[in-house]
């Protein structure tokens, strides 16, 4: 299977920063996070539709579409998931008689994990592609080709993608009214595999990555609980979090970015939901020693109020594969552990005693998973590590962070498979770690 070269290979002081220990090795990790995820995982809304009916859309959706349809499967211990595995033939090589379209790299990613291509990631189409047409589609890595380009994009560091049908012609990409959504290109087949069928999300079931799945049932809300969901946007795990506990009791969900919390009320809108109370504002300032309301009408709350918490924290978000391209700095890695600090500091004050707080990243660095355990354990004794069950992803790494060979069993790293474990889920790389409030 063809992967591009790492984004990483040509930053040697983030790689130091981020590879040190990692048991496969640098190579093996870095090759990994440029590859796809073979599964493709569905979350079912079981207040709305069915395993069954939506397995049945699926499955008549997937036969229209290829003669030998990839499998379907679910997974033991959370009923909720459908898996759809990826097909065994793939093109690999472009058709010498199509056009080229380029697009850019995340647009890229999203295709390789069976998107359809949307008006703004179009970077070029040849001059004359006409609707309904077959063209090549590639990735262009090095982010040279410039918007409205009309001619073949000549770069050593384009690669090919897959093969799609042509939805928009140029004057609808690039025009006076150009079209800032819709589909541009229909994608029939791409390198990775993985079915392109685009994102059949709807109020009955959500297009989401495994481990974010594993994370809510670590949280384990129980019916009629005061949970708080600290950086909720989208609100994809809020409404896992509401599912669970059958939209009964209170979930408060809170983004810094009210562009962003606005996606959660339309997920409150869109499925009838009567529990989740959604705020802007910034979780790093949420604990007030002073305020004692009861109501928890509007943030900020005083102390000890919240039976579970989600810290689904910002990070550097590079576990999200396949990573085609990256900018990112020493620097920047650096910034992401001063914040996700704050934030464990007013979840911990915000805790009920025997409080439940899990913490998670989409990260792979150290300093933000294994390193921010042991701070925790470190500042605050009244939280201890309990496992983090339901595990399906594998120990934290040796030695990292200072964590025990005790406590690196009772986290969950999402890496590559060989130390995932037992589950036939290749996802993104996550971090998971549950503690409870003593006292
Ligand atoms: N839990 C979300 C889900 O599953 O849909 C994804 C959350 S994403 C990993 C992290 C979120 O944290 C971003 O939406 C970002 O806007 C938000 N964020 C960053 N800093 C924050 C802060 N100080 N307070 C609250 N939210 C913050």
């Amino acid at each position: 299977m063809f992967y591009p070269k790492s984004p990483f290979i040509k930053n040697q002081l983030v790689e130091s920063q981020l590879f040190s220990r990692n048991p496969s090795g640098i190579n093996t990790l870095l090759e990994w996070m440029c590859r796809t995820p073979s599964t493709t995982t569905y979350r079912i809304n079981p207040l709305l539709s069915s395993i069954t009916d939506f397995s049945a859309k699926l499955q008549a959706i997937l036969s229209t579409k290829y003669k030998n349809t990839p499998k379907i499967f679910s997974i033991n211990g959370i009923p909720e998931v459908i898996c759809i595995s990826k097909l065994d033939e793939v093109p690999k090589l472009p058709s010498k008689d199509l056009k080229e379209v380029m697009v850019d790299s995340s647009c890229g990613a999203a295709v390789l994990r069976g998107a359809h291509i949307f008006a703004p990631g179009v970077l070029s189409m040849q001059s004359g592609t006409k609707l309904g047409e077959m063209v090549n589609v590639f990735v262009d890595l090095e982010g040279k080709c410039k918007k409205g380009t009309s001619i073949v994009f000549e770069s050593e560091q384009k690669v090919f993608i897959g093969t799609g049908e042509v939805k928009m012609q140029r004057y609808q990409l690039y025009g006076e009214n150009i079209a800032n959504h819709g589909i541009a290109i229909e994608m029939l087949s791409n390198i990775s595999g993985v079915p392109s069928i685009g994102d059949l999300s709807s109020k009955d079931a959500l297009l989401q990555n495994f481990p974010s799945i594993v994370c809510v049932r670590v949280l384990d809300p129980q019916p009629n609980e005061l949970i708080l969901d600290m950086c909720a946007a989208p609100g994809n795990k809020t409404t896992h979090i509401v599912e669970l506990m059958g939209d009964t009791g209170t979930v408060i969900a809170l983004d810094k970015t009210e562009n962003k919390v606005d996606l959660i009320r339309q997920k409150i809108e869109i499925n009838g939901i009567k529990s989740i109370k959604a705020f802007a504002f910034d979780s790093t300032k949420l604990l007030h020693e002073s305020i004692n309301d009861s109501k928890l009408d509007n943030p900020p709350f005083g102390p000890c109020k919240f039976d579970r918490i989600l810290l689904d924290a910002p990070c550097s978000a590079i576990g999200n594969r396949p990573l085609l391209s990256s900018n990112i700095t020493p620097k920047m890695l650096k910034s992401y552990p001063n914040v996700q600090k704050k934030l464990l500091r007013n979840a911990v004050g915000l805790l009920k005693k025997n409080g439940v707080l899990v913490y998670s990243t989409c990260s792979v660095t150290e300093d933000e998973n294994e390193g921010m355990v042991k701070w925790v354990l470190e500042q605050f004794p009244e939280m201890i590590l309990i496992e983090a069950v339901p595990i399906f992803g594998g120990p934290g790494i040796k030695e990292a962070g200072g964590l025990t060979e005790e406590q690196r069993h009772l986290v969950q790293r999402f890496g590559p498979t060989e130390y995932n474990r037992g589950v036939p889920v290749d996802s993104i790389g996550f971090f998971i770690a549950k503690f409870v409030k003593i006292s």
